[in-house]
């Protein structure tokens, strides 16, 4: 074939010839310098311009995909060098004519050489098609690299016609559905969804085919895909429309989105349950109970159509374990998670259907319940304790839990959730304030309690600063009714309120921790008034000071007595320390520890109010104490009350048997005292021999024993 330029060109415009043999192809020939010297009208016309527009133009001045495909075909043919012959590339371009039609022009370009293989110039033959099945092909199977491109993909891409059915698939799509990609081209979308989405898929296409509108495009979401086994899972679908001339296809990408659901749904579990008891959280409470009560409201709260077990009435039990820490301590945190979940078990066992749960705080819960009326959930809360309080066998211990329960009842004053709990709460406070370990419904009176708790607080705050505090000091004696010690009793006399009993504000100074900066202030003035009297020689054998529970357990009350003790060393066999039996027992280990520590100082420890709380003998006679004082309560009644006899002579003889001395306190009047001397008591205190008094009076008394003498 001869290879001479003249000719070819010659060739070339004669097949350039419309009316030639080309047809419909497309021609162009271009020379080595990549100038076009000969373009017939089809491939001008998929240009958009006339051939005698590109004539004579080199290709880079031509701003054209096509010619950018040419280029880059030529370019590939160049790289081959000269060891082909013929070098020739294909060249598949789509096109958008400036009309909007899309078309795909392709075919090849191949080298025109001399008999030394130099190239001359560049062929290009092609063939244009506007076949929407053709263009569809081509931008999703012709184009290799797509191709790879959407095999490799992690997500499923799936390519439709306008009417739903699957023109291709990738891979990733095949292994997520299940199938073959021979059993799906050609098959309709519907058959990866499962029935009620295949049909709205159904219902979309046709409305799509109407109206030309899709509401899907653009738009990602979750809904099922069905795979070929049956099985339904979880996907998101995101739909994008690619137009082509008249014809549309439809491209949807799809994610198994199993995983991400679980995840979603275990962090939203986890959001709203306490992963140890399972038990909703506080938010999650706060939120059923708001929409329990806007149901109950729109039903009407006698309503029996209101549908909960129990009855027409909302109950709020708040519940909170005293002392829980104890039981981490003493058993450890497995044992305490355990006793939690079995706590949690019997409120479910206890409590009405339908009552919703949540842990509040580590050892505080929450349970709403409907009840009948106020006397159900009085029992109710009655049984909550007694079954919350048995022993509870937790990771091979034995567990016996104090509870605090405070209950409210819904009545024609409570509206909202917020109003039943906050009255709940009160309750609770109340249960605490007293001691813990009971139950307490809500009064209207525990409201103004609990304002006065906080203005007493604000107030104690600046207490010290203001000189407000002082002590007095009660004489103890002993049978023959002298001056043997005394207890010093903190009074604290507000500017404005007048005196506050510290019945009323020691625990209020507990539960806002202002006892600590409250007992250091007893610890330096009643050693600087023991120094004082001992000056004056009527320093009495031991001066007691009483020493709260948190206090005594904090740790470095030994250390600032040794402080406060350093310039008066010989003080430390004056000084005497009372703690509530409840005290010492709460931790027994830390007890033990720091009474040991104290009476190495020489400071002699007493156990005060013993009888108020339910230890007993067997918790004492482990703790390093000398003396032991009979809680008022049991004084009270003696020598009338039989059983009150019975026990005070037994706490008599018990504490002697363990070496301790007796102290009885609230001695009132000489029948009392006398039945104390002859079951062998040691030592009373009470008003019969001095009520508390200031120091100067203490003194004169110490002077002139003045307490009366027993006959
Ligand atoms: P307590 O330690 O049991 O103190 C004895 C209480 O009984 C004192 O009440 C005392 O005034 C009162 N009392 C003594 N003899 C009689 C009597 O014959 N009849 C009657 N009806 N009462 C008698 P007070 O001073 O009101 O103290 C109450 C409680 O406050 C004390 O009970 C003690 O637990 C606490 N407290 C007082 N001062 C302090 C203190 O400095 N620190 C701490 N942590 N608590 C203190
Ligand atoms: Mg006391
Ligand atoms: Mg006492």
């Amino acid at each position: 074939m001869p290879r001479d330029p003249a000719f070819l060109a010659s060739l070339a415009a004669s097949l350039l010839d419309d009316g030639g043999m080309a047809g419909g192809m497309a021609l162009v020939y271009l020379d080595c310098d990549r100038v076009c010297r000969h373009a017939n009208r089809h491939f001008a016309a998929a240009l958009d311009r006339s051939p005698a527009e590109l004539i004579g133009r080199p290709l880079a001045a031509i701003d054209h995909p096509v010619t950018a495909a040419l280029g880059a075909a030529i370019a590939a043919i160049i790289s081959l060098g000269q060891s082909q012959a013929h070098g020739s590339a294909p060249v598949d371009c789509p096109t958008v004519g400036c009309d909007g039609r899309r078309s795909i022009l392709s075919g090849s370009v191949t080298a025109h050489r001399d008999g030394a293989g130099t190239i001359l110039g560049f062929l290009g033959t092609f063939h244009q098609t506007g076949d929407p099945d053709r263009i569809a092909e081509f931008v999703t199977c012709r184009d290799s690299f797509v191709a790879t491109l959407l095999d490799a993909a992690v997500d499923g891409i799936i390519v439709s016609d306008r009417s739903g059915i699957i023109r291709s698939i990738n891979r990733a799509c095949c292994r997520l559905f299940g199938y073959e990609d021979s059993e799906l081209v050609g098959r309709s979308m519907t058959i990866l969804m499962p029935p009620p989405f295949s049909r709205d898929h159904t219902r979309y296409v046709d409305t799509y085919m109407r109206t030309e509108r899709a509401k899907i495009i653009g738009i990602g979401r979750d809904t099922l895909g069905q795979r070929k086994d049956g099985t339904v899972f979880p996907i998101h679908l995101s739909v994008g429309e690619a137009r082509m001339g008249d014809d549309v296809t439809f491209v949807g990408i799809i994610r198994d989105i199993s995983d991400r659901l679980a995840a979603e749904q275990r962090a939203s579990y986890l959001a709203r349950h306490d992963p140890l008891t399972g038990v909703l959280t506080r938010t999650a409470f706060l939120e059923e109970c708001e929409a329990l009560f806007a149901g109950h409201r729109a039903d009407g709260p006698e309503g029996s159509g209101s549908g909960g077990a129990g009855g027409g009435l909302f109950a709020l039990f708040a519940l909170d374990v005293d002392q829980f820490s104890d039981v981490n301590e003493a058993f450890g945190f497995h044992v305490g998670d355990a006793a939690l979940k079995a706590m949690v078990s019997r409120v479910t066992e206890v409590l009405p259907p339908n009552t919703i749960i949540c842990r509040i705080a580590a050892d505080e819960f929450a349970a709403l319940s409907r009840v009948a009326d106020a006397d159900q959930a009085r029992t109710l809360a009655g049984v909550l304790h007694d079954r919350l309080t048995a022993s509870i066998y937790a990771d091979r211990h034995w567990v016996r839990l104090r509870l605090s329960v405070g209950a409210a009842v819904q009545d024609e004053t409570v509206s909202t959730l917020e109003d039943l709990n906050a009255k709940a709460k009160l309750a609770l406070q109340a249960v605490q304030h007293n001691g813990g370990n009971a139950i307490c419904f809500y009064t209207p009176e525990m409201a103004a309690a609990a304002t006065r708790r906080m203005m007493l607080t604000m107030h104690l705050t600046h207490a010290i600063e203001r000189n407000e505090l002082r002590l007095v000091y009660q004489p103890i004696v002993d049978r023959a009714g002298r001056v043997r010690s005394a207890e010093a009793l903190l009074r604290w006399d507000h500017h404005a309120l007048g005196p506050v009993s510290p019945g009323e504000f020691i625990p209020v100074a507990e539960e806002s921790g202002l006892i600590v900066p409250i007992t250091d202030w007893v610890l330096s003035t009643a050693i600087a008034q023991m120094t004082a009297w001992e000056a004056e020689g009527v320093l009495p054998d031991r001066v007691f000071l009483n020493i709260s529970g948190q206090q005594f357990l904090r740790g470095n009350l030994t250390l600032r007595l040794e402080e406060l003790l350093g310039e008066h060393p010989s003080l430390r066999s004056h000084l005497g320390l009372e703690i509530t039996e409840q005290a010492a027992v709460r931790d027994l280990k830390v007890a033990v520890r720091t009474l040991g520590e104290l009476a190495d100082l020489g400071i002699q420890a007493a156990i005060d109010d013993f009888g108020s709380g339910y230890s007993s003998l067997s918790y004492v006679q482990q703790l390093p104490v000398a003396k032991l004082k009979i809680d008022r309560a049991f004084v009270i009644d003696v020598p009338e009350n039989p059983k009150s006899n019975a026990l005070v002579r037994a706490a008599v003889g018990m504490a002697h048997g363990l070496g301790l001395t007796t102290v009885a306190e609230g001695v009132e009047t000489v029948e009392q005292r006398d039945f104390l001397v002859s079951v062998g008591c040691d030592l009373m205190q009470g008003y019969l021999f001095g009520r508390p008094m200031a120091p100067e009076a203490l003194a004169d008394m110490v002077r002139t024993q003045a307490a009366p003498a027993i006959a």
